[in-house]
């Protein structure tokens, strides 16, 4: 991978940071843009600005067909049937509240939605406000020592009443890959529907639903090069053609009487209110762009950083790093600094122009079955090279020196 050219294409990565070089290492929290995206949002509003699937006029015609298309790019990046199994959402988190939502319409008492303990808290407070609701029970698979799932639990967990088993294809924070292939096979086999957590795991690793096989699967775009404001949810179209819509009102209907409602045609029927058009012309353009680049290519790169990125952290004294030391994980650092505390080894980075994350990073379930406060998290793209892990690492020993430890 070229990272000096692929760099020149993203703007902000030429920019300093307290004076510094700016070091990005907070993919996992979102994702820079390349120009492609931001041309194509700026085009949208300078040429096509309309409203979606209303005026008969050649201006709306032309921001409809540009708002499909984007459904239809989406589809084929993660092999889906076609449009009619993409809705768009505002992002991952409410992919997965329509979900509990809609999907949870049928949820009865005493049924069991399955969880994971390293699932984040948008995969698992809506799941559990559906229980509450319906008198449902939430179950969580448990992790291993080193941060992988324990299959062998969560098949354990799967009972008669199991109906929804969710899972994350890869954790935030560990970057564990889960088989979500596997997975999905065991909810089916109790007859259960099986939903996926790809935000972290679309924009890092080709994600094949047909060959998942899962009911449902969320991510965002803001993750994978395109904007913020932006998620999607895929889904069977035979089961979103049988569930009821989330959000009411504009462009989700066919007719509306004083009486009630029909509902329109799936997606359609799951995207109430004007979209976000200008998004869908930017995520078409960041589809494109990692199309164009290869996700074999990205993950190969990313794999390398990780390699030896876990290496070059692992001659730091006192660095504790986290994750499964065997089996297949995503581009991520989670480290903790002996003794020092990683919002206090954040802010030293900080001043570096080296940006991580630092905290609970919204899994807090996972957090105390690691048992630590908060870790340190390191995470790479596309455009990381080795010179920022060397950053990364010296500005690490630096915080080490600066707080005595
Ligand atoms: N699931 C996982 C695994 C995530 O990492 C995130 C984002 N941190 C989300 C869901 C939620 O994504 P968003 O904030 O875009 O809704």
């Amino acid at each position: 991978m070229d990272t000096a050219r692929i760099r020149k294409g993203f703007p902000i990565l030429a920019r300093k940071l307290n004076g510094k070089k700016m070091t990005y290492l907070d993919n996992a929290a979102t994702t820079q843009k390349p120009r492609q995206v931001i041309k194509a949002e700026r085009e949208f509003y300078e040429k096509r600005n309309a409203n979606v699937h209303r005026g008969l006029n050649a201006l709306s015609r032309e921001a409809t067909e540009l708002y499909e298309l984007a459904h239809e790019n989406a589809a084929r990046f993660i092999n889906a049937g076609g449009i009619e199994e993409i809705v768009f959402t505002k992002n991952a988190t409410e992919s997965l509240n329509l979900l509990a939502y809609s999907l949870g319409e049928n949820i009865r008492t005493g049924d069991e939605i399955l969880l994971t303990k390293m699932e984040h808290h948008a995969n698992i407070v809506p799941w559990q406000e559906l229980a509450k609701r319906k008198k449902a029970t939430v179950k969580y698979a448990d992790i291993t020592e080193d941060g992988r799932l324990d299959i062998e639990d969560l098949n354990g967990k799967i009972s008669p009443r199991t109906r929804i088993v969710s899972v994350t294809m890869a954790s935030n924070i560990l970057g564990t890959i889960n088989d979500v292939e596997k997975i999905s096979a065991l909810a089916h086999e109790a007859g259960a529907k099986c939903v996926v957590d790809a935000a972290q795991a679309v924009p890092h690793t080709k994600v094949d639903v047909e060959r998942i096989r899962c009911d449902f699967l969320a991510f965002s775009a803001h993750k994978m090069l395109g904007p913020t404001g932006l998620g999607i949810l895929y889904g069977k179209s035979e089961l979103l053609e049988e569930m009821p819509p989330f959000l009411t009102g504009g462009d989700m209907i066919s007719t509306v009487t004083l009486e009630g409602a029909e509902w329109n045609k799936i997606p359609w029927k799951f995207e109430a209110g004007t979209p976000n058009i200008a998004g869908a012309a930017g995520f078409s353009a960041a589809i494109g762009y990692l199309e164009k680049t290869g996700m074999e290519n990205i993950e190969t790169h990313e794999n390398k950083l990780l390699k030896a990125g876990l290496k070059r952290m692992a001659e730091i004294k006192g660095v504790e790093i986290y994750g499964p030391e065997k089996g297949p994980r995503t581009g991520i650092i989670p480290f903790n600094v002996d003794g020092v505390h990683p919002h206090d080894v954040s802010e030293v980075l900080d001043g570096n122009g080296v940006i991580i994350r630092a905290g609970n990073h919204c899994a807090q379930p996972l957090m105390r079955e690691i048992g630590v406060e908060g870790i340190a998290r390191a995470s790479f793209y596309l455009y990381n090279n080795t010179e920022e892990i060397e950053r990364l690492a010296s500005s690490v020993e630096e915080a080490k020196k600066t707080f005595g430890v």
